[in-house]
């Protein structure tokens, strides 16, 4: 009991408000869960509000076909997650899903690049993975500007990108609407697990559900043992820089590089095994400000106005991470470095699958279970 001594029911309780757990508590109660979503709040590593809002298909899941098939899956249901969002709470997270073009500086990376995409098309099989690799000249019809170390790019019809802070707005507003309960500013710091019946306490107040789903970001490496879990997520650290405004340009976005709907032209992002430390360091900016740079010559001309880092939930081999707790069965996790790209499977797929009770066969190869690698005789 909490030190009112008051303990509210839920169907299912969510722990974590960024765009992980967001997604999945706006999906539950959509459902018809009556769902509580319990967040720490906006502090420290911000991943949710400091990311580059690509939804971005044609670079995940080399090697694991199973994450290349759910980020499709997800990429799938973005309009219908974006509609009905834009219906529902009147928040338009400008979705734009014109497919994408990674550029390429030099002829190694290229033919690296060539290579990832063949390799997904093969791992693809049936399925199928639809990709061109353009030439420089190619390119330059439609990017104008295109500097001459630019060797080409690959492209695929998949990708596109999004306003992530109002799909986090749409999201939160949305789980309100369906009557979804939002406790703020609460760090879960008391957990009782039993099979199918889960108590956190937070400050005064205790909750109750049969379901709970680990949504906590890097919080989960900590909270997953308490049900039974394994969540073995690091921090990676990505700075991200802005342009000024300009005139739109750019039809598609470029990987690293991609152009907001009112004109700013963001630049990104690291990728810095730097711990839980949040700083920005020039070198760093220096290096993406020159590659773009490279990539287009005339970006020069145009102000920085803004540049932020944050923190990236890294699970160890990079591909996410979803599970279901064998010790106390009703207790899921879900871990994963591009919850703006998949917000749509955790919204429309994740979030029904905790709703039924169990996780579909297809989940199973995401397990944390991949980890437990049996000690190599000696
Ligand atoms: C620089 C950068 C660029 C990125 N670019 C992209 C991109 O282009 N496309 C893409 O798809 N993804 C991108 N990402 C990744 C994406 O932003 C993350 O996958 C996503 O934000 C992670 O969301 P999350 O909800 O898991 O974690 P978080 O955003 O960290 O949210 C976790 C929440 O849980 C709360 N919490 C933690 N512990 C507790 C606790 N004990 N009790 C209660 N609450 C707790 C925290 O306060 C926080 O609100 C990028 C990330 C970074 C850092």
């Amino acid at each position: 009991m909490g030190q009112n001594g008051e303990m509210k029911q839920h169907d299912a309780i969510v722990i974590g408000g960024g765009l992980v757990g967001a997604a999945i508590a706006y999906g539950l109660a959509r459902e018809g869960l009556d769902t509580a979503l319990i967040d720490e709040g906006d502090v420290a590593f911000r991943a949710s509000r400091g990311n580059f809002g690509l939804v971005w298909v044609q670079s995940k899941g080399v090697g694991a076909p199973h994450y290349q098939r759910w980020t499709r899956l997800s990429a799938a249901e973005w309009p219908k997650l974006a509609a009905e969002l834009g219906q529902r709470t009147g928040v338009a997270v400008g979705l734009e899903q014109p497919g994408g073009v990674q550029l390429c500086l030099g002829d190694e990376e290229f033919a690296g690049r060539q290579a990832m995409m063949e390799q997904m098309r093969t791992e693809a099989g049936n399925f199928g993975f639809e990709y061109r690799m353009l030439s420089h000249d190619e390119l330059a019809e439609t990017l104008p500007g295109l500097g001459p170390e630019v060797t080409g790019g690959s492209w695929t019809p998949y990708d596109g990108h999004v306003n992530s802070l109002y799909l986090l707005h749409a999201l939160h507003k949305g789980f309100v609407e369906r009557g979804g309960t939002y406790l703020p500013n609460r760090t879960v710091d008391y957990a009782a697990a039993q099979p199918h019946d889960f108590r956190l306490g937070s400050g005064a107040d205790e909750i109750a559900a049969p379901r709970i789903v680990l949504a906590a970001g890097l919080g989960n490496a900590a909270l997953a043992p308490l049900f039974g879990l394994s969540a073995p997520v690091r921090p990676q650290r990505g700075q991200i820089l802005v342009t000024e405004r300009s005139e739109r340009i750019w039809p598609i976005p470029l990987g690293s590089l991609r152009q907001t709907l009112e004109g700013s032209i963001m630049l990104g992002s690291s990728e810095e095994e730097v711990g839980f430390d949040t700083g920005q360091r020039p070198e760093v900016m220096q290096a993406i400000a020159a590659r773009a740079v490279r990539t287009f010559p005339w970006l020069a001309e145009l102000q920085i106005v803004r540049a932020w880092s944050a923190l990236r939930v890294m699970p160890p081999d990079g591909k996410p991470i979803y599970d279901e707790s064998e010790k106390f069965p009703g207790a899921f996790t879900a871990n994963c470095h591009s919850g703006v790209t998949l917000a749509g499977a955790h919204a429309n797929a994740f979030a029904p699958m905790v709703a039924a009770g169990a996780l579909d066969p297809m989940m199973l190869p995401f397990s944390a279970r991949r980890f437990d690698i049996p000690q190599a005789a000696e």
